[in-house]
């Protein structure tokens, strides 16, 4: 049977890192997968995977109004698939990630998908929420806060550097930075009103 994978984290936890491997790991196998990424992040260029340490691949684009099982069953009728991997699953709707839960139930094709467990507010993204709630196997990549404990939680911080509060969930383009911290130095920041 297969399975839905989550691998959420903090940013630079390595989440592109990890998928990039694991889908080398297929290929090498001789094992057909597909990468999808969200059309929305286009920080490295159109249709492509990109790691902090050079990896990079080709992929998929998806957005938000894209039928994720209608896609990948065309895909597979033309050359059955071994995996499917999503990155920026953060972007994911809800109505996409029941698509991505019928294509390993249905298509019996198993799903990884690597995302941000929660925004700078704290607040979970719709695709992790609800991959949170229905993944088969969750798994956490960790990364460091700045003191060095375990990083959770994503600080936006504007161009003076200081945290931001309030506002939209994504923000195209701009100079603020994102930070991974741990949820004392996160609540600090954030949540000291
Ligand atoms: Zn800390």
């Amino acid at each position: 049977m297969a399975q839905l994978y989550f691998y959420y984290s903090a940013m630079n936890a390595g989440k592109s890192t990890s998928l990039l491997q694991s889908a080398y790991n297929y290929r090498e196998r001789g094992m057909h997968s597909i990468i999808y990424t969200a059309a929305i992040d286009d920080r490295f260029g159109v249709g492509k995977v990109t790691s902090r340490i050079g990896l990079q691949a080709d992929a998929k684009l998806y957005g938000t109004a894209d039928d994720l099982f209608e896609s990948i069953k065309a895909d597979e009728q033309a050359r059955p698939l071994d995996c499917i991997f999503i990155d920026e699953a953060q972007f994911l709707t809800k109505e996409q990630v029941r698509q991505l839960v019928e294509v390993v139930d249905e298509l019996d094709v198993p799903v990884l998908a690597y995302g941000l467990r929660t925004d700078f507010l704290g607040e979970t993204f719709e695709g992790s929420h609800y991959l949170l709630a229905w993944a088969d196997k969750l798994f956490e990549l960790k990364t460091v806060c700045h003191c060095g404990r375990k990083a959770n939680f994503v600080v936006r911080l504007d161009q003076d550097g200081n945290a931001v509060k309030g506002g939209d969930q994504v923000k195209i383009g701009g100079n603020d930075t994102y930070e991974s911290m741990c949820r004392k130095h996160f609540k600090a920041l954030v949540w000291n009103d």
